[in-house]
């Protein structure tokens, strides 16, 4: 009997064994193949094939059950990027069909649905049923077949349908769907070698028809013919008569063309500076050898390390081996991924969660068959099927967008490191405020170290100046947002025509209502948060579930009618910019400003051309943005995120404060930035006014060493999810139970209510494990959850958690 081990995409599922009937060749390991499980038909892919794939001894010896349809002779996804998932479901400890799914691109599976179809006895017993069971009968009577899930919407339909199936009054079926090609195709019209001959009686349509189609050789879209007012009924005329014929072409999707998000960028020369000369000495060495290293390029805000990548990329492609480029946010990252095309060219693919469906697939195709050797993506292009991976570029490294925050939760630079060891390539990490995990391994050796001290040319970084908001709040009362610092220099921004960027990580008008009657406030119905006012909208909006009501006008407990708002968010900071500077042309960019594809890419490119005079947005605005006029930029609560109970608290602050400050003072005029607080002595504020990494690090690394977190541990977050609040914390308890049988080499903490106990309707209890030995903990979780798939199913893990909230 041959066997194969299958990694199907269903959560929480390991691989299956199943059995290869004689009918079919062996797969390939790889290849796609469709599997049964229970009464559906997936998609899978093989992992394991010939005597590796023998059934491990707890697997129930009996029915194996036969595979169904190999779908590729050759492997779909190539060795390296298969064995990156595999490491992904290992060390993330999930399913393997999880991880792979991470890896595939869009429209690779393909699932069956169920179909009803009425059959001989179903038409002539109908007549004679009632209810529920005539109404079903009633809707399948012309024969055709209906999918169930539409059949179904009345309660009470599926038992109804299960019973018609059991009397033989309908049949249901599985096709398949998704088989048909994924690619885009077009309609060509070609004129046929009689349609080259004269033609007798046509008219005068289909012989300007004719005339255009023999001018175009390759033939012509047909709509293009259509917008040249030739109709569709012309061109049917014209293949009936046998002088047209039409045949299908595969067009590829081009994110570039299409898309204004995504302006390609010429390269121009520049001259490096010494200091970038000497850093990129030592990266091309790195990579002349051709063996895996990994390499932390850490340059302050405007230190050019783009032009860097751009090198070091070119040098590796020349080379023949494929380069394939990491940013944490395509739409917030723009310059990189357009520079890249700029100098590459064609030989560009881009892969992100952006793109249509569509074009991820069409682009992905393209990688696949190596007719590209640069990929820019986010962080699911660490999986993108590159040949010949020489050099993986992760840039921002620090930036926590890397972090899948949804099964598999694996962590985009990560994996970049693991696959470079796979494939022996160069790894380069870049930030100008790296993150702890990676400084630490700088430190320890592991990663070498290259710095850039200096802007370019040589530009000054912007002056950091601190407003301590309790000295605000002395003078003019709790209720000031801007500070009259900030509001001076806003105006002479203003004055001089220069741009100006304003950060409030926080989004919407207020963060509360409250009754000032009876205190209540109001929160989401399904999660245990207030609701954000959205003024703009007139509604109150949960940010965790998208919840959201009318903004009401009387408390919900009391229906008393004095309700206030309190706290502020970016809609309230433009509100009082624009009061204060009517004539200003001002812009917010937050989630609910660009929810619009390309809105984003709209407003950024605005502001860059000068049409606009102040930006203002949450971290969104923070990123690597290179805008020259912009001399000022204003942090409002820089402490938004310190107050959180999280131990990253601290290296967030820093980092966004850092980030946004870089953002002033890039072009020819010096810049500056006003950072509002309530504790201007906080060491992760002090730090990041003063521009001095290697001092945050220090202090941030003493932190992290006494309390026991990483990077000096490692640390698995747990989530179990119940219907009640006590279910949570009973089933979690259950698990830390299971994992503390004494001598074990890692602390177990909790359970405890999640930070976020109740989450779109479900209560959730939370449990740290804590150790050197990561191996050991996630085996013992993984045992643990083994013997309790209930509770699995219901369970989330989180390995080096970026997020503990
Ligand atoms: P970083 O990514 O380190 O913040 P960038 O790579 O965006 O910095 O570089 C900042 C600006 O400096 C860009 O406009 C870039 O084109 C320019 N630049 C980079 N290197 C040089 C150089 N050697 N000479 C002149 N300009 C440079
Ligand atoms: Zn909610």
């Amino acid at each position: 009997m041959r066997l194969v081990h299958v990694a199907v995409p269903v959560p929480a599922i390991d691989a299956l064994t199943y059995s290869v009937p004689e009918a079919l060749p062996d797969p390939v390991i790889g290849a796609r193949v469709l599997v049964p499980i229970g009464t559906r038909v997936v998609t899978g892919v093989v992992i394991r094939a010939g005597s590796d794939a023998a059934p491990e001894p707890q697997d129930p010896a009996p029915a194996l059950k036969d595979v169904i349809d190999i779908l590729d002779d050759t492997p779909f996804l190539p060795a390296d990027v298969l064995s990156l998932t595999a490491w992904v479901a290992e060390y993330y400890a999930c399913g393997a069909g999880e991880a792979l799914s991470a890896a595939m691109p869009p429209r690779a599976w393909i699932e069956s649905e169920r179909h009803a179809q009425i059959t001989q006895a179903g038409l002539t017993r109908a007549a004679g049923e009632r209810g529920l069971r005539a109404d079903i009968l009633g809707g399948l009577l012309d024969g055709k077949p209906r999918r169930v899930d539409a059949l179904a919407a009345r309660s009470g339909a599926y038992p109804a349908l299960a019973r018609l199936e059991r009397d033989g009054l309908i049949q249901v079926t599985r096709p398949l769907k998704g088989t048909a090609s994924a690619f885009r195709t077009v309609r060509v019209a070609t004129v046929t070698a009689q349609g080259h001959e004269e033609f007798g009686a046509t008219g005068t349509r289909q012989l300007e028809a004719l005339a255009l189609l023999r001018g175009a050789p390759d033939g012509m879209d047909t709509t293009v013919l259509n917008a040249r007012g030739i109709t569709a009924a012309t061109v049917k005329r014209l293949v009936d008569l046998g002088a047209v014929a039409i045949t299908r072409r595969t067009i590829e999707r081009d994110p570039f063309e299409q898309d204004a998000a995504l302006p390609v960028v010429p390269r121009k020369a520049v001259t490096l500076t010494d200091e970038q000369t000497a850093a990129f000495t030592s990266l091309r060495a790195w990579a002349d050898a051709g063996t895996f290293a990994v390499g932390l390029l850490h340059g302050v805000t405007g230190s050019g390390k783009t032009e860097l990548y751009l090198r070091l990329a070119d040098e590796v492609r020349r080379r023949g081996r494929g380069v394939l480029l990491l940013v944490p946010e395509i739409a917030l990252t723009p310059s990189v991924a357009a520079l890249f095309r700029g100098a590459f060219g064609e030989r560009v693919a881009i892969q992100h969660s952006g793109l249509s469906d569509g074009e991820r697939h069409d682009q992905w195709q393209r990688i696949r068959r190596g007719d590209v050797d640069v990929v820019v993506g986010t962080r699911s292009a660490a999986f993108a099927p590159v040949r010949s991976l020489g050099l993986i570029i992760v840039d921002e490294e620090h930036d926590g967008s890397y972090k899948q925050e949804e099964s598999p939760r694996y962590h985009g630079r990560d994996i970049s490191v693991v696959r470079g060891q796979q494939c022996g390539a160069l790894v380069i990490l870049g930030s100008a405020t790296p993150s702890m995990e990676s400084f630490q391994n700088a430190q320890t050796g592991r990663y070498r170290l290259v710095t850039l001290k200096r802007r370019v040319l040589d530009r000054p970084m912007a002056a950091v100046k601190i407003v301590d908001m309790r000295e605000e709040y002395a003078a003019k009362g709790p209720d000031v947002i801007l500070s009259a610092p900030l509001v001076a220099a806003l105006g002479d921004r203003l004055e001089r025509k220069e741009q100006a960027i304003v950060l409030l990580n926080r989004r919407g008008f207020a963060t509360v209502i409250f009754c000032r009657q009876c205190a209540h406030t109001l929160e989401c119905p399904n999660c245990s948060v207030t609701l954000t006012v959205h003024k703009a909208i007139r509604r109150a909006r949960c940010h965790y579930c998208n919840y959201s009501m009318i903004l009401p006008t009387t408390c919900a407990n009391c229906a008393g009618p004095y309700l206030e708002q309190l706290g502020f968010g970016t809609e309230r900071v433009e509100a009082e910019i624009a009061a204060l500077y009517p004539g200003a042309r001002i812009a917010r960019v937050d989630r609910d400003t660009i929810r619009r594809r390309g809105a984003i890419t709209g407003l950024l490119s605005r502001f860059a051309s000068g049409q606009l005079d102040v930006l203002i947005g949450t971290q969104m605005i923070a990123k690597g943005h290179d805008f020259p006029r912009v001399t000022l930029v204003g942090v409002i609560s820089a402490d938004v995120s310190l107050g959180l109970a999280d131990f990253r608290a601290g290296e967030r602050t820093f980092q966004l404060l850092t980030q946004v400050s870089g953002r002033s003072g890039r072009g020819e005029l010096a810049g500056e930035a006003l950072v509002q607080t309530l504790y201007p002595t906080h060491y992760s504020i002090r730090h990041a006014c003063q521009q001095d990494y290697g001092a945050f690090f220090d202090d941030e690394i003493d932190f992290r060493t006494r309390m026991r977190y990483p990077p000096m541990l490692a640390m698995i977050n747990t989530i179990v999810k119940a219907r009640t609040r006590e279910g949570a914390i009973e089933d979690a308890g259950e698990l830390v139970r299971a994992l503390r049988s004494g001598g074990e080499p890692y602390k177990v903490l909790g359970p405890a209510p999640a930070p976020l106990s109740r989450l779109k309707g479900e209560y959730r209890a939370q449990f740290f494990m804590k150790g050197k030995n990561r191996a050991a903990m996630r085996k013992a979780l993984v045992a643990a959850l083994a013997s309790r798939p209930d509770i699995r199913r219901r369970t989330i893990v989180d390995v080096d958690p970026i997020s503990v909230l």
